[in-house]
């Protein structure tokens, strides 16, 4: 117990220092600054960051949400990024604690990583970058053809279910109700899920969509017609199948017989 303790630590501060990494990466993708070489500075008077304005989580809160020089405030939104980071790195360490696989707990934090990254890039900036998502489908076909862990059936029908779905609303649409970056979202989550667990990500990424636009609705903050990014729940919903979806799946077939 004592010993786990210490690695939900390390698990935690790796996955602030992650989630304050990829905060960074999503602001200079958007503003089109290197993101290796770039120094972190402040978004709105774009003065450079000391190192004990870098930490992440601390320096949130040492400063009291504010810039120092000129005062603004710093989205509340980073900090809970980093601290959700850090909380669903902890969750990896959790359900992988009965046996330890490296190559198993590394895949599934990149793919955490990935999938926070989408979130937050959506979240703010209503986009989806298409080259991140395919390095993302990259590295999954390679993992799944390395570990073996999904039948070539599962991760086939996996990708033309997940591509062709978003694909047909897309043209029928003609892009109005979704955009082409959840095309290949999809895709995505095809090739990570298997067929299988993509019909489960999809109908909760729908859910809790329809949930969050009724919440909008009553508390009269957002319009009927008010745009809520669908890969924002496309990634709650694949997190969810990628852990629970095989407990749901075999619960629903033994339901059914
Ligand atoms: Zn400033």
């Amino acid at each position: 117990m004592y010993q786990n303790m210490i690695f939900y630590i390390i698990f935690f501060v790796s996955g602030a220092i992650i989630g304050s990494f990829l905060n960074c990466l999503v602001w200079r993708l958007k503003n089109n600054k290197n993101f290796i070489t770039a120094r972190s500075q402040c978004p709105f008077c774009e003065r450079k960051l000391a190192w004990f304005e870098n930490i992440p989580v601390f320096s949130f809160l040492f400063l009291k949400g504010k810039c120092r020089t000129c005062r603004e405030k710093i989205p509340i939104f980073y900090f809970l990024a980093e601290i959700f980071t850090g909380l669903l790195f902890v969750l990896v360490f959790w359900f992988n604690q009965s046996d330890l696989f490296f190559y198993k707990i590394f895949f599934e934090l990149f793919v955490i990583s990935f999938l926070i990254f989408v979130f937050i890039y959506d979240a703010l900036y209503k986009e989806i970058l298409p080259g991140a998502v395919w390095v993302a489908v990259l590295i999954v076909t390679a993992y799944h053809w390395l570990v073996k862990d999904l039948t070539i059936e599962s991760f086939v029908y996996g990708i033309i279910l997940g591509f062709s779905f978003f694909a047909f609303q897309y043209f029928v649409s003609k892009g109005r109700w979704i955009g082409g970056g959840d095309v290949r979202l999809g895709l995505f989550i095809g090739a990570l899920l298997g067929w299988e667990k993509t019909v489960l990500a999809v109908l909760v990424a729908y859910w809790l969509g329809a949930f969050f636009g009724l919440f909008l609705l009553f508390s009269k903050k957002g319009k009927m017609n008010s745009e809520v990014p669908l890969g924002t729940f496309l990634t709650a919903g694949t997190l969810f199948a990628m852990y629970f979806g095989e407990y749901i799946i075999n619960w629903y077939f033994k339901f059914l017989n």
